[in-house]
């Protein structure tokens, strides 16, 4: 097969992730910009994001998981790197090796960190202390923090980890609520620098909060879903209008084609029934790929240059366009979701029509269907 005609494919635009992390940076300006590319890119392949990023101007990359770090690491990416959700039995010595920074969560976790450094070297490991300002979810407690601070400032005398920032996570649940986090965070720090830490940067913001609440962008904030062209809103505002370009585009070839009578059921269940004489086209991409089965007779795809609806449920390995009298032929190609200015639907039209957020469309993008990278230094 021509790899020109991929039968499943993520194609992932480099140079769209490197020109949004340059737009988004000039946005916040003076802030730094943190690329996350935790949960291998949302999708999108995490080395090839994090070096598109980085090209783009990222001075810094997250991402949840240790293992997430070590592995930009492994493949030669020395940009500081900060992880920030540990599994309770984690051993920090490759953070201490490979110079990871850590987001810290808690007392035994800046403990074991400070163990980590002194035992395997060659110097402290960077932390970014975690305060809970109101999302309830991971993060030191505010109760905790004068202790958590004391300690930091012990371990960080002895050698064993040296805080090089301090961060929280917004709810983006009102503005109202957005500012009292704010203020939280503030007066975490004016504890912290009490207890004599000196955080080099202060970061609060991820995409939703950097670009519609300057405030909150302080010397660095974390773009995730943004660096990939998404919006991060959930209110109907497009890439185009935040100056981004989505940089996946999933697509396919039709695997069949099927000329059906009136009155015909297709897929499982027979949600679906011909109204009239119409042709059917099979797409070879199903559940196990990440389309959501909520799109069945719902969501739209682009075959020969219109949007057509799926046809009957969504099953696990394909499902079927309604494509009336169009013509259609097996092996033409399908655009399951891309950049909505070349008429395809985009993941936020996805998102709605499967009552999710654009996030998880690209991020469940599952392991069958090859990534393929365009443009970028490669
Ligand atoms: C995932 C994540 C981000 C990025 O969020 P976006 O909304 O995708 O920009 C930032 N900070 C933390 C702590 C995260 O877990």
């Amino acid at each position: 097969m021509s790899p020109a005609r991929p039968f499943r494919e993520a194609l992932i635009d480099l140079d769209a992730i490197e020109a949004n992390v340059r737009h988004l940076g000039e946005l916040v300006a003076p802030a730094e910009t943190m690329a996350v590319v935790k949960a291998n890119g949302y999708g999108h392949g995490a080395v090839d994001a994090a070096r598109a990023a980085l090209a783009g101007g990222a001075a810094r990359l997250g991402v949840a998981d240790l293992a997430e770090a070590v592995a930009l690491r492994e493949a030669g990416i020395d940009a500081p790197v900060l992880a920030w959700l540990h599994d309770p039995d984690a051993d920090f010595g490759p953070a201490a090796r490979l110079g990871i920074e850590l987001g810290i969560s808690s007392a035994a976790q800046l403990e074991r960190a400070a163990e980590a450094a002194l035992a395997e070297g060659p110097g402290p490991i960077g932390v970014h202390l975690k305060i809970d300002t109101g999302l309830s979810r991971n993060g030191i407690a505010a109760g905790d923090w004068a202790d958590a601070v004391a300690l930091a400032a012990r371990l960080e005398r002895a050698g064993g980890i040296r805080v090089t920032g301090i961060f929280s996570h917004l709810a983006n649940a009102s503005p109202e609520t957005d500012a009292a986090q704010l203020a939280a965070f503030d007066r975490a720090v004016d504890e912290a620098r009490a207890a004599g830490l000196a955080p080099e940067v202060r970061h609060i913001a991820a995409s939703a909060g950097a670009i519609g609440t300057p405030a909150a962008r302080y010397e660095l904030v974390r773009f995730g879903i943004s660096i990939y062209g998404l919006p991060p809103f959930g209110d109907g505002t497009t890439s185009a209008e935040l100056g981004l370009v989505p940089a996946m585009t999933l697509r396919g070839r039709v695997a069949a084609v099927r000329r059906v009578a009136a009155g015909a059921g297709a897929s499982y269940d027979h949600t679906w029934h011909a109204e009239r004489d119409t042709t059917l086209a099979l797409v070879p991409l199903g559940y196990a790929d990440g389309i959501p089965r909520h799109l069945s007779n719902r969501g739209e795809v682009l075959i020969g240059g219109r949007r057509r609806r799926i046809a009957g449920r969504v099953a696990m390995d394909q499902f079927l366009v309604d494509m009336g009298d169009d013509e259609v032929a097996v092996g033409d190609e399908v655009v399951l979701f891309g950049d909505p200015a070349t008429g395809a639907p985009s993941a936020e039209d996805w998102a709605e029509a499967a009552g999710t957020i654009g996030y998880e469309i690209v991020t469940r993008i599952g392991s069958r269907v090859p990534r393929t990278a365009v443009g970028g230094a490669a």
